[in-house]
C-alpha cells in the first residue's frame, strides 16, 4: 500500500481537482490528444517553480512543447559523446513536430544566472554542485562584460545576467543548422523572452536593440 507523504498528498488533491475542472470539461480535447501532439511553439524555460510557462501563457493541453532546466539555456550545437536532452527535444520539437516559433523565456531573481554571475560554486564536485557549475559555465563569456559594469551582487548586475542569458541561448540554437536553415527560409521565429517575477510582466526581446520591452 502505497503511504503519501503529506507532500505527495498535497499533490493528489490537485489532481483530484485536475480531474474534476480540468480534466472531464476538456475530455474531448483529450481524445484528440490521444492521436497525437500538433503544437506550434516551443518554450525554452527555467526550472524555477514559478516560471511555469503553461501558466503564464495560459494554453490548454497539447499547445506548447516545453523544455525546462537551470536558468532555461540550449547549449550549443554539440556531437561530443554525452546525453544531449535539450538538443534532443529540439531535434524533436523542429523536425518532427515542425513547431513554428521558439521561445525562449528567461526570468527575475533566477538562481542559476544568480550563480553564473557570482561563480560561487566554481570549483565543487558532480553532485555538490559541479553539475549546476559547468551547466552555467555557458553564460562565462556574457558574464564578463557584465561583471565590469556592474559587478557581481545587486539586481541590476542579476538583471542583465538574466536577460544576456538570453542572448547566449538564442546565439546557441543558431549553432543548429537545421535551426539556422529553417529560420533561413521563413519556416521558423526565434524569439527571447523575459518574465519579471516581482510584478509578473512578460517582456519581448527586439533582437535590433537588445531592449526587453514589455508585452
Ligand atoms: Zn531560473
Amino acid at each position: 500500500m502505497i503511504n503519501p507523504s503529506s507532500e505527495l498528498a498535497e499533490l493528489l488533491q490537485g489532481y483530484r481537482r485536475f480531474r474534476e475542472s480540468g480534466w472531464s470539461p476538456e475530455r474531448e480535447r483529450w481524445a484528440t490528444l490521444r492521436e497525437g501532439q500538433d503544437p506550434r511553439v516551443m518554450v525554452i524555460a527555467c526550472s524555477d517553480s514559478r516560471v511555469d510557462p503553461a501558466q503564464i501563457f495560459d494554453v490548454r493541453p497539447g499547445e506548447i512543447f516545453v523544455v525546462r532546466n537551470v536558468a532555461a539555456l540550449v547549449p550549443p550545437f554539440e556531437t561530443n559523446p554525452g546525453h544531449h536532452g535539450v538538443s534532443a527535444a529540439l531535434e524533436f520539437a523542429i523536425q518532427v513536430l515542425k513547431v513554428r516559433e521558439v521561445l525562449v523565456m528567461g526570468h527575475g531573481m533566477c538562481g542559476g544566472c544568480k550563480a553564473a554571475l557570482t561563480r560561487e560554486l566554481h570549483g565543487t564536485e558532480p553532485g555538490e554542485g559541479g553539475f549546476i557549475a559547468d551547466w552555467i559555465a555557458m553564460l562565462d563569456e556574457a558574464r564578463e562584460p557584465i561583471a565590469e559594469e556592474f559587478g557581481t551582487a545587486g539586481r541590476p548586475a542579476e538583471r542583465a545576467m538574466e536577460q544576456a542569458a538570453v542572448k547566449v541561448s538564442l546565439a546557441n540554437l543558431r549553432s543548429f543548422p537545421c535551426v539556422r536553415e529553417k529560420e533561413r527560409d521563413g519556416e521558423l521565429t526565434l524569439r527571447g523572452a523575459f518574465f519579471a517575477i516581482s510584478d509578473g510582466v512578460l517582456h519581448l526581446l527586439d533582437e535590433e536593440s537588445g531592449a526587453f520591452v514589455p508585452a
